[in-house]
């Protein structure tokens, strides 16, 4: 019998996990099958556990269980802990180990895949919902310049900062005026809804890069934005998702697939 893992969410129908998963067992020769669970909304704990009990070995957690999944697992790593959020399950013999691998996936896509250095860079991320989160300790580790935060709820994203001890700034849109970056990762929901955050004009360094985590919709406002702005390099979030595939892959497999040819086949699907 293959190994059982699977994406569990609502929706997940649309999830590319099964694909990228699938491409990485047939790259590295591991006997696993990858599905997607769709759990009611009320009942993220007991399709995990049925899973679990039908002989599943781990879980991806997308939206909107990963705060769920934070609290369903026994033992939790330092990166799910610092995001409070879990997309990483790995079902042992006897506990349920929470990681997050979402803040190393896009550092990876940054670092490796964009050849960008995050070290000693000025960085702004946009939101401070669960996504922006996940990605702070992360991206702190590799120790840029600067870290500021910028949401529209101004409160959300001081409280944000503030569990990073002093190495986050959090401000409002409108204070970003006069400022500039190297790196504007966006970790809104606004492209969701074709939505752009209310940036100012300029905060754009002349080999700026815009990322938005968002993918599968084109140019995003966002992307479009800082085009007209002048940002060197554009990026949207599927490396980001491969990247961090490639992590639970390793959690769970011990192996690092290569996710570079994964990536292509994905933006060649899109095309
Ligand atoms: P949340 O709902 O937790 O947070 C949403 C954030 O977006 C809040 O900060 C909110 O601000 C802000 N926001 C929403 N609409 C607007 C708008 N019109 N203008 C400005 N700010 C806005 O969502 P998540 O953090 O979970 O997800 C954010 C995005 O990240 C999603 O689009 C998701 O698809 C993407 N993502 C991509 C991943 C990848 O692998 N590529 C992984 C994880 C997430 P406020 O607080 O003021 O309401």
């Amino acid at each position: 019998m293959p190994d059982r893992y699977a994406v569990i969410g609502n929706p997940v129908a649309h999830s590319k996990s099964p694909q990228i998963h699938a491409e990485f067992a047939r790259q590295t020769g591991q006997d696993m099958v990858y599905e997607r669970l769709l759990a009611p909304t009320d009942a993220f704990m007991a399709t995990a556990d049925a899973f679990r009990a039908r002989g599943g070995r781990g879980l991806n957690v997308t939206l909107p269980f990963k705060g769920e999944a934070f609290r369903y697992a026994d033992r939790l790593s330092e990166g799910a802990r610092a995001a409070q959020a879990v997309n990483t399950l790995k079902f042992e013999r006897d506990a349920i180990i929470g990681d997050n691998t979402d803040g190393a996936g896009l550092v990876n896509d940054l670092v490796r895949n964009l050849g960008r250095a995050v070290a000693g860079a000025r960085l702004l991320l946009l939101g401070a919902g669960g996504a922006a989160r996940g990605v702070i300790a992360p991206l702190l580790e590799q120790q840029p310049a600067q870290l500021v935060i910028a949401n529209r709820t101004l409160g959300k994203a001081q409280l944000l900062a503030q569990c990073f001890r002093g190495g986050v700034e959090a401000g409002t849109y409108a204070a970003l005026a006069g400022r500039r970056f190297d790196l504007v990762v966006n970790a809104t929901s606004a492209s969701l809804v074709g939505d752009l955050p209310p940036l100012p004009q300029g905060v754009f360094a002349r080999d700026a890069l815009a990322y938005d985590m968002m993918y599968g919709r084109g140019e995003t406002p966002f992307l479009a934005f800082a085009r007209g702005e002048g940002a060197a390099v554009l990026a949207d979030g599927l490396g980001m998702l491969v990247e961090q595939a490639a992590e639970s892959f390793f959690i769970w497999r011990g192996l690092r697939p290569d996710s570079a040819p994964v990536l292509k086949l994905l933006r060649a699907n899109e095309e």
